[in-house]
């Protein structure tokens, strides 16, 4: 089926499109946690979490209400030690998210008595928040005129307005929130920036738009969405094979290891050992997962231990097995030992 004709143009008649993206949001809003409150705290959590990790991984086993849970307010957030803080942010990756949080806690409690401001060059100057959290911060807890560009709004506006550079170019972004800027409802920003990115999520989706049932197609520039937002070529993905080793001793405890020095630092996992040392070792579970640009396989070997390998190593210590379960750990660690378990 063909897609709908343009004819509106924006931003003329950018009144008439806000107006009717906003009415069809408000009809059929999708109810997630993060949109019952406007407390600038618990979107701020919201924001955070959302950056690089899909809305169903967030919803799923309740991580966004367990962390709120746990870390009630930015006074508490700012007070928690690392493990705590891993354990809260465990399943969710990209670990260095929570460290920020936490740097933006502090600095909050600080600078403005523990009072998220509402100035956008306030929020700016806090460490972690960048242009688009403080655009959210502004639209979604004090429902202040706001600009904001995600990767949603980056396609529906390249498809809006027949976008045919980059936009993940800096010219390009430059353009898309310039548009973002223009086409900004300002006297309903919580709405309107809502119903844009939920526009992207439900309708305008990466693949298959559904053009027939949206609810501004009359004024979409592009004859062919699917073609839309173009992108810089995309790295391509690396294989790695991670050889993990599990260790019980006589006291059935198992050998773990805390990560130092890296973004991970904190998060245990099993001790790592290199190829040519698990030659011949039995394998005891095998698992993919994907992280950045890398396609990981990771295995686990199953290690007596009086062999050479299972002497633990800097950061390597004995565990109870019964403790692990309260251990922070990046998920697919975890998913390994239960299965080896
Ligand atoms: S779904 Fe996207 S591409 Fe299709 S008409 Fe709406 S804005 Fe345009």
């Amino acid at each position: 089926m063909l897609k709908p004709r343009q004819t509106r143009q924006l931003p003329a008649s950018r009144g008439v499109f806000r107006s009717r993206l906003v009415e069809w949001f408000e009809t059929g809003a999708r109810d997630y946690p993060w949109r019952r409150t406007h407390d600038p705290y618990a979107v701020l959590v919201s924001e955070i979490m959302l950056q690089q990790t899909q809305i169903s991984t967030v919803l799923r086993k309740g991580y966004y209400l367990r962390f709120l849970e746990a870390f009630p307010d930015i006074r508490a957030l700012s007070e928690a030690d690392d493990a705590a803080l891993l354990k809260a942010w465990e399943g969710l990756g990209y670990y260095r998210r929570a460290r920020m949080l936490r740097d933006t806690a502090r600095a909050v409690l600080a600078t403005s008595n523990g009072n998220l401001p509402e100035d956008l060059d306030a929020l700016l100057d806090l460490p972690g928040i960048g242009p688009y959290t403080a655009g959210a911060l502004r639209a979604f807890a004090f429902g202040k005129p706001a600009v904001l560009v995600d990767g949603n709004v980056s396609r529906v506006l390249s498809r809006l307005m027949d976008f045919h550079e980059e936009v993940d170019s800096s010219a390009g972004q430059k353009k898309i929130w310039s548009w973002a800027k223009v086409l900004a409802d300002e006297q309903n920003p919580r709405s309107y920036h809502a119903a844009l990115m939920e526009l992207g999520q439900r309708l305008c989706r990466p693949k298959h738009p559904d053009c027939h049932a949206c609810p501004v197609s009359d004024f979409c520039a592009t004859s062919a969405p699917e073609l839309l937002p173009i992108k810089k070529t995309c790295l391509t993905t690396t294989a790695l094979a991670e050889h993990a080793i599990w260790v019980c001793n006589d006291r059935a405890q198992i050998l773990m290891h805390q990560e130092q020095g890296s973004q991970r630092t904190g998060l245990w996992k099993l001790p790592i050992r290199d190829s040519s040392a698990v030659t011949g070792l039995e394998l005891l579970t095998e698992l993919k997962y994907g992280i950045t640009r890398y396609r990981v396989t990771l295995r686990v070997y199953q290690v007596p231990v009086d062999h050479p390998i299972a002497t633990p190593k800097s950061g390597d210590e004995w565990v109870e097995e019964g403790q692990i379960a309260e251990l922070a750990m990046a998920a697919p660690f975890r998913k390994a030992i239960k299965r080896v378990i």
